[in-house]
């Protein structure tokens, strides 16, 4: 399973704006909720034990949280309503108040790369990673600028000045893998750790599909041109709200020029040498991405073929 894939949770969208119903969930005893301090989910063990979700039952973290601190419905596993709340308020809640010694707060690729912890909850950790996030840069009114209000259980903000609807927003970035013969297209980002590269990848822009999209980051980036444009899968990535599209795209040539504003490098990856990258090379000078990047799955799956 990719990472952040396969949420299983039923997210109840025609409860939602039942404040009532959303109200007596939350006190509900059967009811979970995951804090999450400054966007890091709670995972209960010790540091350097195993872990699990943070998942707690109500009235135990609620006392940490601000007066109006969004508490987002995540959905419902069976009969049981989940939620995560912002903590952010607390001052040092793994060492002070009612979590003190239960566990820890972990950064979300961290969380979801190490911990251990179950596909399903990392999907789900993902989506309230992206939930919150959504809510704390979304405090204000973008048509007026006057503060907004939380509804609908988390999934809108409403503006009581000029009643303008605003929703958790999604933005498509495309990553795509441009093949040639026996060879694939990667490049390495300017920010990138060093050694490492990876599939291209870039926001989709208002008025374009997904296979121009593909074609166009791939000539801006790499001056390559691409054909017959492919869908591999999809990855959600909460960070803080992409939708990540993978695909393959067929190369009409390997002649590259380099848009030094966006790649330190970029090469053609011969098949066998990805091959032995991801089965661990360490003698290669240079790194693949890690398994937690759709990235890696488009790599493999190609590489494999
Ligand atoms: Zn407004």
């Amino acid at each position: 399973m990719i990472p952040f894939c396969g949420n299983p949770l039923n997210r109840a969208s025609e409860k939602r704006a039942d404040t009532q119903w959303v109200a007596d969930r939350m006190r509900d005893p059967s009811s979970l909720i995951l804090p999450m301090w400054k966007l890091q989910p709670f995972l209960i063990g010790q540091q350097k034990g195993p872990l699990e979700t943070g998942f707690l039952q109500p009235g135990l973290c609620e006392p940490l949280a601000a007066p109006n601190a969004p508490c987002v419905l995540l959905g419902l596993e069976g009969d049981r309503a989940l939620f995560a709340l912002d903590i952010s308020a607390a001052r040092d809640p793994e060492n002070e108040g009612p979590l003190a010694g239960l566990g820890v707060f972990r950064e979300m690729r961290g969380a979801a790369m190490t911990a251990g912890l179950p596909d399903k909850d990392i999907a789900i950790l993902g989506q309230a990673k992206a939930m919150i996030d959504w809510h704390l840069r979304h405090g204000f009114c973008a048509c007026c600028g006057h503060p907004t209000l939380f509804a609908d259980a988390g999934y809108k903000r409403a503006c009581p000045n000029c009643r303008a609807e605003h929703f958790p927003r999604t933005d498509p970035v495309v990553i795509m893998l441009a093949t040639h013969g026996d060879a694939c297209l990667v490049g390495r980002g300017k920010q990138f750790p060093p050694h490492f590269f990876s599939a291209l990848a870039g926001f989709v822009e208002p008025g374009e599909t997904i296979e121009e999209a593909v074609a166009r980051e791939i000539h801006e980036e790499a001056g390559v041109r691409v054909k017959n444009v492919t869908y591999f899968t999809t990855q959600p990535w909460p960070f803080p709200s992409s939708l990540m599209i993978g695909c393959y795209a067929e190369a009409e040539g390997r002649d590259i020029i380099i848009d030094q504003t966006e790649l330190a490098d970029a090469f053609w990856l011969e098949k066998d040498r990805a091959r032995r990258l991801l089965a661990g090379d360490a003698s290669d000078t240079i790194r693949m991405p890690p398994p937690i990047a759709i990235a890696h799955h488009l790599i493999r799956n190609w590489a494999e073929r």
